[in-house]
């Protein structure tokens, strides 16, 4: 449904704002080579624009932080609607690395709607342009989803606090396909 909405929405070009909320630049450099002649993300009508008032999109990176938390909503405010945000990157979709340390909210979603995620570490361009080409109808999908559970981890992380009982530490890990 929200595929149909976005290819309702954007029919033609859409203009794409670049937010980096307190990520390591990693994603930037993937957002970044998106743009350059290599991989021309303008053949699709996609366009980089300087300004969120000018833009359709809003691209996400790194998790939501006490420091930016409210630049990243008025940027997403300033946005003529409709508009859509993608979160780009694991710190974006769920906090990452960081998402209990003391300056970081959690995931962007925290701050603003998000509609789609585009997942890795930094996730690679053509990943990128897949998730992008995916919302606009663009291509097919082609990936199944997956469920996220919780599963022992031997190895102390870094606090005592983290440990259960018997030793063992709580981690997020792929489990079954759904
Ligand atoms: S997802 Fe990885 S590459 Fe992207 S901002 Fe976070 S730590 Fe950096």
């Amino acid at each position: 449904m929200l595929q149909n909405l976005c290819q309702k929405m954007f029919r033609r070009s859409l203009w794409v704002y670049h937010a980096n909320s307190g990520g390591c630049n990693g994603c930037d450099i993937e957002v970044l080579n998106v743009l350059t002649p290599y991989y021309d993300v303008e053949r699709f009508g996609i366009k980089l624009v300087a300004s969120p008032r000018h833009a359709d999109v809003m691209l996400c990176q790194g998790p939501a932080m006490r420091s930016t938390a409210q630049a990243l909503r008025r940027a997403y405010e300033a946005m003529p609607s409709p508009k859509l945000v993608f979160a780009v990157g694991s710190c974006a979709g769920g906090g990452g690395l960081w998402y209990d340390t003391y300056s970081v909210l959690g995931p962007v979603e925290t701050v603003i709607p998000v509609h789609y995620y585009i997942p890795g570490c930094p996730p690679r361009p053509e990943a990128i342009l897949y998730g992008v080409a995916l919302a606009l109808g663009l291509v097919d999908k082609q990936v199944a989803a997956t469920r996220i559970g919780h599963a022992a981890f031997p190895v102390p992380r870094y606090h005592p606090e983290d440990l259960r009982p018997e030793g063992g530490l709580a981690i997020y890990q792929r489990q079954e396909k759904i």
